[in-house]
């Protein structure tokens, strides 16, 4: 790295703050700017799942077929809004090729290797003074029918997923969790998977990089980006911020910022939604994934945040009451003993969702010093900590990690 070259991080989501922080941990001085506020987007009321697990991307063989049989039915929770849309109809084309057992094989061994220090960076993080909320005691999958618990447990092993699961009949299932429900016929307890609070970490992550001298600026968007000599102007906000290499790492609207560069990748949207609700009762004390409703549990100081859906729905952020309800109606089927109740407060979030799956990350094909680090989809609070270790690495010493390949934004 040259001495006092600067570096710019476009979006303070999980992405960005976690690429700001490697960078600043190696001594770069770097500026974060977000036109809203730190960690205020995607990033903030996701499960927070840590699931090296369940990382494998969405575009799996049978997902077409599965997908096609629910995606136009409004209480699914995959849906397409339908309409017509020549971007949503590319997409739907790669996804389909993408699905093939050969691609999803290929995605999927890409991302377990970039998952293979994902816990022991969470760990790390603490070391090195990120303070934040972190649950250990893995996640149980609970399933109504024994079917649907076999079927989970053959696409761990097809996934070659090495950590230890447990196979649980219903009444082991209530001896681990007491919370869960007489309809529950099978469960998986995959022991190392941890919850992490999003919105603590975000903060921490924040505080970590003030600490570090990285100057962090909110509210304050970022309209432009334009080559200057062999570095980069800004324009954000009523300034302008000369940079030596610049990060876009704004989520979905990575899209925009890419079109003002002239270059092309393709993401959609997948709307997903939360409710964090102390409810009635003896609160889960594990994280828990509803199997056949496809929502999930996180049990975090004093609350439960139950979260699902994905959406084809375009750039709507609400967060619909009818969806909403679809999260506590599965908590019910599923759980005895505590109640979601009618209160608590709801939120959906836009996932940058490309339709093979996997992230990208690299530098731009012909924009020297700029690199895009976006498209985490379903799984970007776990991927966060992985991708900005090896981003900054690559920033800084030049050349990408062969871990790196398969996320290369020239591929699109
Ligand atoms: C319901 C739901 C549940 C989820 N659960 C999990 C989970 O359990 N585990 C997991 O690993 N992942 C989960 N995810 C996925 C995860 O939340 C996302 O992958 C991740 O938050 C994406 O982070 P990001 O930094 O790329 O994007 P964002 O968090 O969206 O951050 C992008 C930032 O860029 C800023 N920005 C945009 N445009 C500009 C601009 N022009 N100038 C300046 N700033 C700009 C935005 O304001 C924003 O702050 C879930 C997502 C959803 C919706």
């Amino acid at each position: 790295m040259v001495q006092d070259e600067r570096i710019a991080v476009v979006g303070a989501g999980l992405i960005g703050l976690c690429s700001a922080w490697y960078l600043a941990r190696s001594g770069a001085s770097v500026t974060v700017v977000d036109r809203g506020v730190v960690g205020g987007e995607t990033s903030s009321g996701n499960t927070g799942w840590v699931v090296p697990a369940l990382s494998a991307p969405v575009a799996a063989p049978g997902s077409v077929r599965q997908g096609t049989q629910m995606l136009f039915h409004r209480d699914n929770p995959f849906r397409i809004k339908p309409r017509p849309s020549p971007s949503l109809a590319r997409w739907l084309a790669a996804f389909i090729r993408s699905a093939r057992p050969d691609r999803f094989k290929a995605g999927a061994e890409a991302i377990l290797a970039l998952n293979e220090h994902t816990l022991e960076l969470f760990d790390q993080l603490r070391e090195d003074g990120v303070s934040f909320e972190m649950h250990q005691g893995g996640i149980v999958f609970l399933c109504l029918s024994p079917g649907a618990a076999d079927a989970a447990e053959q696409r761990f092993a097809a996934l070659g997923y090495s950590g230890e699961i447990e196979r649980l009949d219903g009444t082991q299932a209530r001896q681990l969790e007491p919370s869960v429900g007489p309809a529950v016929r099978g469960a998986l307890h995959i022991k190392p998977e941890r919850v992490v609070r999003p919105e603590t970490l975000t903060r921490g992550l924040h505080q970590a990089l003030l600490t570090r001298g990285v100057e962090v600026l909110e509210h304050t968007p970022v309209r432009q980006l334009r080559r200057d000599g062999a570095g980069w102007i800004l324009t954000a906000g009523t300034r302008e911020i000369r940079c030596h290499k610049v990060i876009v790492a704004a989520g979905i609207w990575s899209l925009q910022l890419c079109r003002q560069l002239g270059i092309r990748i393709d993401m959609q949207p997948g709307k997903g939604y939360s409710l964090t609700t102390d409810g009635e009762g003896a609160r889960p004390r594990h994280a828990l994934f509803f199997v056949e409703a496809m929502v999930g549990a996180a049990p975090y100081e004093g609350t439960v945040r139950l979260a699902g859906m994905l959406e084809l729905a375009g750039m709507d952020p609400r967060p619909h009451e009818r969806r909403i309800g679809l999260l506590r109606s599965a908590a019910r089927a599923y759980l005895r003993g505590w109640d979601p109740g009618e209160q608590g407060e709801p939120w959906a979030g836009l996932r940058p969702l490309p339709p093979d799956g996997l992230p990208i990350i690299g530098e731009i094909p012909g924009r020297p010093g700029a690199y895009l680090a976006t498209g985490h989809g379903m799984v970007g609070l776990t991927l966060a900590p992985a991708s900005g270790a090896l981003l900054a690495r690559t920033i800084l010493d030049g050349g990408a990690p062969d871990k790196l390949a398969p996320f290369s934004p020239a591929r699109f």
